[in-house]
């Protein structure tokens, strides 16, 4: 791949939201690359619950689906990392026409795009325990919504580690009336208290030594004084952080103070030729809203686009610039 090389979009991650949105822009007939990793976050899953019509389907079989129909629209795809993003020309927020980003790859490459969107994703962090890491998306789970029908009325346990574990808990309980809270490293008032157990949840004081794991299968949790509690699924609420560090802030923009960067509806960022969408801007997307967002991106990113490409002509035509107003009137997806 030369330097050179220019696309209308680059694409920055290959998982739901950076795929749907490249099927959306491969339609439009934009010149498209997607650059992909091949490490989505639910990659350790078996199985994809809730998504409308693909509920159960294996996560790779979606990606495979993906890639194959985008492909069939002549975008291109690369299995390659992302090291930094560059902003390489101008434009300004009203009338970003001339923006253009430069990509440098981990393989030694550069692209040129037009636009870029950003959807690499985030990465969990799990408390460090014996056993743990092993078994992440399989029975250490995080999300109920995506595991909890799996595990309903089994013996659970849920692992306090931070100020959402409580909550945490009281949302497990919903798919099972056998719930124990590990309070771990996790200081509960008496409020904390009183909730669980109005709620017939066993809270069990004291810090986890590690998770027991026997013939492939999570079968409990042992206290550092010994104690063990048979368990058949452990929750955990991870922290959770926008993959990978510092890709967007490069490019100047803004983030929140959870580290999150902030968009407009859309999936725009404070630069205007930049969109993120998926987990990298909102953590609490599912596969099928990670598409969503991916999807509504790139409807933006072709309508900015369009506007672009008339602002060009009419220059052009005209030796012109388009006046302030016309711009400000001008859709914004
Ligand atoms: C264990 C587990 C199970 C889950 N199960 C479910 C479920 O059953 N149902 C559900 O709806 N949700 C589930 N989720 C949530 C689901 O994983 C996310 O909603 C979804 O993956 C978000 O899609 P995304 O496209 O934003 O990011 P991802 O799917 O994480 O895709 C991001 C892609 O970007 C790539 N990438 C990252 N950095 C770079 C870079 N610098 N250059 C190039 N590529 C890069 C990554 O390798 C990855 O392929 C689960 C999550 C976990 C952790």
């Amino acid at each position: 791949m030369e330097t050179t090389k220019r696309y209308d979009v680059a694409i920055v991650g290959g998982g739901a939201a950076g795929l749907s949105a490249a099927l959306v822009l491969g339609r439009a007939r934009r010149r498209i690359l997607v650059i992909d990793a091949g490490a989505p976050r639910n990659a350790p899953a078996a199985h994809m619950q809730g998504f409308l019509s693909r509920d159960g389907m294996p996560p790779s079989e979606l990606l495979a689906v993906g890639r194959e129909e985008v492909a069939g629209y002549g975008v291109e795809l690369v299995d390659d990392t992302v090291t930094s993003l560059e902003q390489i020309s101008g434009g300004d927020v009203c009338s970003p026409v001339e923006v253009a980003y430069r990509l440098h790859l981990a393989g030694g490459s550069a692209v040129d795009a037009r636009r870029v969107l950003v959807t690499t994703g985030v990465s969990d962090h799990i408390p460090d325990l014996p056993g743990i890491r092993e078994r992440w998306g399989r029975d250490l789970l995080h999300c109920p919504y995506c595991h909890g029908w799996e595990v309903r009325d089994e013996p659970l346990g849920v692992l306090g580690t931070n100020a959402g574990s409580v909550q945490h808990a009281l949302l497990i309980r919903q798919w099972s009336s056998d719930v124990t809270f590990f309070a771990h490293t996790s200081e509960l008032t008496d409020m904390e208290c009183r909730r669980l157990d109005a709620r017939g949840i066993t809270v069990v004081f004291g810090e986890v030594a590690r998770i027991v794991v026997e013939d492939d299968r999570l079968t409990g949790v042992e206290l550092v004084d010994g104690r063990f509690m048979a368990r058949t699924a452990v929750f955990v609420r991870p922290g959770i952080h926008p993959h990978p560090d510092g890709l967007l802030a490069g490019l100047g923009c803004h983030h929140d103070d959870t580290g999150f960067v902030t968009t407009d509806r859309t999936g725009r960022t404070s630069n205007p030729g930049v969109w993120a969408a998926g987990n990298v801007a909102d953590p609490r997307a599912q596969v099928i809203t990670a598409a969503g967002a991916g999807s509504a991106a790139a409807i933006a990113i072709n309508n900015d686009l369009v506007q672009a490409d008339t602002d060009r002509a009419v220059r052009t035509d005209h030796g012109l610039a388009p006046s302030r107003p016309q711009c400000e009137a001008a859709p914004r997806g």
